[in-house]
């Protein structure tokens, strides 16, 4: 699709307003619709107040409280909320033709497969993390766990600011995922979160997750191979947001012309 409109479902949160402006700048989508909850203080007002940069743009509109009723002005649903508003929201536009970009962490098992579900009838990209970078540094932590072995201990550390709701992070649950594809695990079956008191001497299969929730940090992950006598630490920092909402934007530009079908930001950049 040449020009998709673009839903931004919880639109005036910290990843919406940014999500709001890289549709802004991006050359080849505009906004079709901007949703919060019923009750949200941005309803029924200009999305400009929002995002400025919708001052003077064709494509500004009122923020809404529920997409179905305007199901004819977008294409793609963006969403970064929370994982039951996600399922309500894409139950509410089952049988549509809409396809959706999903940046919601914190789906239980349960989550997860209703989402496999959906993506039955409709092209979904679900990723933890819309950066591109993220995405390039799962390819190198499959690639240094593949060769390294069972010989070095894998831990997990990610650190986030003070207001995010889940722990580990998706990002950080899906760098552990990758690591224990390359090394044969099971992650549920492997993973150690914190640890506290007489924890005994460490398995060495395990892969641990650390978690830091503190002030405005957008996102650090560090994977951690700790061998005997040496150490390597692959590291991304994420310094500002519009590195996630150029990310999902791009990703609701490609999927607005895919067939139904559960894709990741691996699709969207060509690797996958
Ligand atoms: P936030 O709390 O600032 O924003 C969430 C927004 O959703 C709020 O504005 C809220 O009012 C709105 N909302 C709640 N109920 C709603 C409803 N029924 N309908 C419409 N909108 C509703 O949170 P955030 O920091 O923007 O993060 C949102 C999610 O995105 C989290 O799960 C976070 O982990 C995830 N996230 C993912 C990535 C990624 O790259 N995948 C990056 C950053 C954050």
């Amino acid at each position: 699709m040449n020009n998709p409109r673009v839903a931004i479902n919880g639109a005036a949160g910290r990843m919406g307003r940014q999500l709001l402006l890289a549709l802004a700048e991006h050359p080849s989508c505009e906004l079709g619709a901007a949703a919060e909850y019923a009750g949200h203080a941005s309803v029924g007002h200009q999305v400009a107040l929002l995002e400025p940069a919708y001052a003077d743009r064709s494509d500004a509109r009122d923020v809404i409280d529920a997409l179905p009723p305007v199901v004819d002005q977008f294409d793609v649903c963006v969403d970064f909320t929370r994982p039951d508003v996600t399922l309500a929201m894409m139950s509410a536009l089952a049988g549509t033709d809409k396809s959706f970009v999903v940046g919601t962490t914190g789906f239980d098992a349960n989550g997860v497969a209703q989402l496999e579900q959906v993506a039955k009838e409709h092209a979904v990209v679900f990723a933890p993390n819309f950066s591109v970078g993220v995405t390039l540094t799962l390819g190198l932590l499959e690639a240094a766990a593949a060769s390294l072995g069972d010989d070095y201990d894998v831990e997990i550390i990610e650190a986030h600011h003070r207001n995010k709701v889940d722990a580990p992070s998706g990002t950080a649950l899906r760098m552990g995922q990758s690591v224990a594809k390359a090394l044969n695990r099971d992650l549920d079956a492997c993973a150690v979160y914190g640890r506290q008191g007489i924890t005994g001497v460490r398995d060495h299969k395990t892969i641990g997750f650390e978690t830091v929730r503190a002030g405005d940090i957008i996102g650090d992950h560090t994977v951690l191979f700790a061998g005997q006598g040496e150490r390597i630490e692959i590291t991304h920092r994420a310094t500002d947001r519009m590195t996630f909402a150029r990310g999902a934007i791009r990703a609701a530009h490609w999927v607005s012309s895919q067939p139904p079908g559960l894709y990741d930001m691996t699709h969207v950049i060509g690797l996958g």
